[in-house]
């Protein structure tokens, strides 16, 4: 029994919330340190917001009450429960339809350092993007997802090559207008081929070629182009870095990613639109 816990925790608001947030958006197997009062049923979340497949919505799921940790009644903290490190089952079920339900495994560690870790969920944990970037991504949304998903359990070079992957496939769409812009103005055979060779190479350093010229000037910062940066920092961890610095690498690069792709594809939108209205306006005659 460790009687000194007890009476220095005091944020139990705090932890459960962020309990909440790790049940509800965190992968098997990742450690979640944090301090835990003695008895981990007072932080215990009630209510977790999530994805209900039969409400096709997201739903507030509600599991049993957590008990209350300045209870007087003595029977209401199990004393086995007390300090003990072990696997806790933890229920939701949906407030919606009141059927479909989600299960957790949790492992609660009091060794030496304390930490939660989930070791089993069912239905089976799969990363959840915003319906802004499942829609921007199209069928490369499962890139995107398992990137994520290599993220949470720590994969971070496989993250890094999935993201990768990402922000090549992303470049094509404007090196394929440059082309289409360029070869219309009557540039060189050479030029456009050049071009095409980008597009159709399956490494970055012939694509970066192009990167000035097909770049948004809304992406350029202090001078730098963050594409390239972002491009080399993923080929680092991709091939030098070990798993959990790669893993850094990619979590600081996930939300600056997201921006550059709506920006490439907002970009790629608009020249578009803008090279069929120059076109249209040619049309009109000058005298
Ligand atoms: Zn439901």
């Amino acid at each position: 029994m460790n009687g000194t816990k007890i009476s220095e925790f005091t944020d139990y608001r705090g932890t459960s919330a962020q309990i909440t947030k790790f049940l509800e958006s965190t992968a098997l197997y990742v450690k979640l340190k944090l301090e835990l009062p003695s008895v981990f049923e007072t932080v215990r979340p009630e209510v977790l917001e999530l994805r209900c497949p039969t409400c096709k919505a997201d739903r507030p799921f509600r599991g049993e009450a957590r008990i209350h940790p300045f209870t007087s009644d003595p029977n209401a903290i199990p004393y086995r429960n007390t300090s003990v490190s072990g696997v806790r089952h933890l229920r939701f079920a949906c407030t919606g339809c009141e059927h479909e339900g989600y299960e957790y495994w949790v492992l609660v560690n009091y060794q030496e350092e304390t930490w939660i870790q989930k070791v089993g969920q069912l239905p089976i944990w799969i990363p959840t993007i915003s319906k802004e970037m499942e829609s921007e991504l199209g069928e490369d949304a499962e890139l995107y997802k398992k990137a994520l998903r290599n993220m949470n359990e720590g994969y971070g070079i496989g993250a890094c090559a999935y993201l990768r992957r990402l922000i090549e496939k992303h470049i094509n769409p404007l090196l394929q207008l440059l082309h289409d812009t360029k070869a219309e103005h009557g540039a060189k055979p050479e030029e456009l081929r050049a071009i095409q060779e980008a597009i159709a190479a399956k490494d970055f350093t012939s694509k970066t070629r192009f990167a000035a010229e097909v770049t948004p000037a809304s992406l350029i910062v202090e001078g730098h182009n963050p594409f390239q940066e972002i491009h080399e920092r993923l080929s680092v961890g991709l091939h030098t870095l070990d798993e959990e610095t790669a893993n850094c690498y990619a979590q600081e690069i996930k939300e600056a990613l997201e921006y550059i792709i709506r920006n490439l594809r907002k970009t790629h939108d608009e020249r578009k639109a803008y090279a069929a209205r120059i076109k249209e306006i040619r049309k009109l005659p000058v005298k």
